[in-house]
């Protein structure tokens, strides 16, 4: 067994790995970079032979791991990819969304390149997708149960980050293989914590994402919640507006159950609340699929029962925040041009207003920086704009789709693998996990694989 990181630049961007085993190579994950372009967006794929993978699995469909998958299948022709139905559903958003993003670029950044797949290639690719159950190990092929003949299985295993994601477990050649990809081991207001195999692996590929997110003593996510509600209820009380920069998947949908149930609860008073047309054509999956998935509030139709406004880009910009509503708008972490850095605009200079942040964003994008930034300086929101002064309140919460970092050591220490592979995570967060890895499970060899390198396992 060999495994090689292809992300290129590391971090959190486009994550892809690559797993030589005895029956072939396997490509984990296929992810764009939500704030690079061009080449750097994408993974390493020049390292894989063309039409030399043998499979390719996904674990979920945030674009960071599935953004450049239609590139992928493009020079691998014939390759299945295996996912679960919810991931298929999604990531076929995503990526025809994606094309529409990638046609602007080209006409304002002039890249010869771009789109750099098409709509028909993703129509194309999907006929390669199978749609895989959960806990059942399948052929490498992912169209059939595993059986006797089968030198490697795979199987799938719910991470509770969003809908549809996914751990995956690949057994080859007498080892044990376990991919945590993006996961949540505690309930969210929808989504339920990872049920993860817990027997003893010989490798772990982990996430690392809240390496550096130390959380208070007594830290619990239920009084996070009720800080969060006595907030929104503070600004909605003196008519302001409250703006929520979210990622389109998951954490719009998150968001939106969650100021459902504190309305009907009481803790927040009624407000109308906007969404993006990317997170309502996503929050119709979470919806027609509700009675499918494991899930919390299974009865609750997004759609009908929070009945949000939909805006797209041109009403955003003629939309005031001057009047009491909630703005739930990705992308997350404001990236320029999303429905979020625009209306940031009109936010953030006004003292009246109010800005809420839920979840990770990358230190240099526009939501990073403002986090960063004292209230009173000026932020820089794009990158050839002038920037904006910071006057309006901003507080951060910790609700996010992420494992807390002593949780994820836990799980690692559980499963006491002989090797540990940290992934998806900034430099720190990796170091923390690599400290604290070492010394809970001194026999284990801890690696933070650098891009392009090879490992043999
Ligand atoms: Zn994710
Ligand atoms: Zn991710």
């Amino acid at each position: 067994m060999r495994f090689t990181n292809l992300t290129r630049g590391a971090g959190i961007g486009s994550n892809c790995y690559r797993l030589d085993l005895p029956e072939g190579t396997v490509v984990l994950d296929c992810g764009m970079h939500p704030e690079h372009v061009g080449h750097d967006a994408t993974p390493m794929l020049e390292e894989l032979p063309e039409g030399g993978v043998r499979a390719t699995i996904l674990t979920h469909a945030h674009q960071d791991h599935v953004g450049c998958l239609p590139l992928l299948q493009s020079r691998q022709h014939g390759m299945p990819v295996l996912m679960t139905p919810g991931t298929a559903r999604i990531a076929d958003i995503m990526l025809h969304n994606s094309v529409n993003v990638m046609m602007r670029q080209q006409e304002e950044l002039k890249l010869p390149d771009y789109p750099l797949f098409s709509h028909r290639a993703i129509e194309m690719a999907a006929r390669m997708w199978r749609h895989c159950p959960l806990e059942r190990p399948l052929s490498l092929d992912g169209d059939r149960a595993a059986g006797d003949g089968d030198a490697t299985t795979v199987s799938f295993h719910d991470a509770g980050h969003i809908l549809g994601s996914t751990g995956v477990m690949i057994r080859s050649g007498g080892k044990k293989f376990f991919y945590t990809g993006d996961v949540n081991f505690e309930d969210q207001t929808i989504q339920t914590g990872a049920r993860f195999p817990e027997e003893p692996v010989d490798v772990l590929l982990m996430e690392t994402t809240r390496g550096d997110a130390p959380v208070p003593e007594g830290f619990t996510r239920v009084q996070e919640e009720e800080r969060f509600a006595k907030a929104v209820t503070e600004a909605l009380r003196e008519g302001a507006s409250v703006t929520i920069p979210v990622f389109a998947l998951g954490k719009t949908q998150e968001v939106m159950a969650m100021l459902w149930k504190m309305q009907r609860e009481r803790l927040i008073p009624p407000t109308p609340i906007y969404v993006g047309g990317l997170s309502s054509k996503i929050t119709a999956v979470y919806d027609t699929m509700a009675a499918q998935v494991s899930r919390n509030l299974p009865k609750l139709r997004l759609m009908n029962d929070v009945a949000p406004y939909v805006a797209g880009g041109a009403e955003i910009q003629s939309l005031n925040p001057r009047k009491c509503a909630v703005y739930a708008l990705s992308s997350g972490m404001m990236t320029e041009h999303t429905l979020s850095n625009i209306f940031a605009h009109k936010v953030l200079p006004d003292p009246s207003q109010y800005l809420f942040f839920v979840g990770y964003a990358d230190p240099n994008s526009p939501a990073g920086r403002i986090l960063r930034a004292t209230p009173g300086s000026d932020v820089q929101l794009t990158e050839q704009g002038a920037a904006i002064p910071f006057r309006c309140h901003s507080q951060s919460f910790t609700l996010s789709a992420h494992a807390r970092r002593e949780d994820l050591l836990s799980y690692a220490v559980k499963v006491r693998p002989k090797t540990i592979l940290l992934v998806h995570g900034d430099d720190p967060a990796v170091e923390w996990f690599k400290r604290e890895l070492e010394k809970a499970l001194p026999g284990t060899k801890v690696l933070a694989p650098a891009p392009g390198v090879t490992i043999d396992l």
